[in-house]
């Protein structure tokens, strides 16, 4: 049940036809639409990534297998 995730800001990677995220500068290819494919710092990330979480707390009571993810600090 993957959700793709195309509306990252995009610039030109310099190549015809060729685009890349504009905060972690993977190429579109290589994203393919796959928020866990954006650099772990990529800003766009970390944002979609604080939204599912707070989505899935609110949203959710069953529980949340997340599992191996800690919390940083
Ligand atoms: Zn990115």
């Amino acid at each position: 049940m993957a959700q793709y995730y195309i509306d990252y800001p995009q610039e030109e990677d310099g190549k015809m036809h060729s685009y890349r995220c504009k905060h972690c500068k993977l190429n579109t290819l290589v994203i393919n639409g796959l928020l866990e494919n954006h650099e772990p710092h990529c800003a766009y990330r970390m944002e979609q990534e604080v939204a599912l979480h707070q989505a899935m707390l609110s949203g959710q009571n069953n529980k949340i297998g997340l599992g191996g993810v800690d919390e940083a600090d």
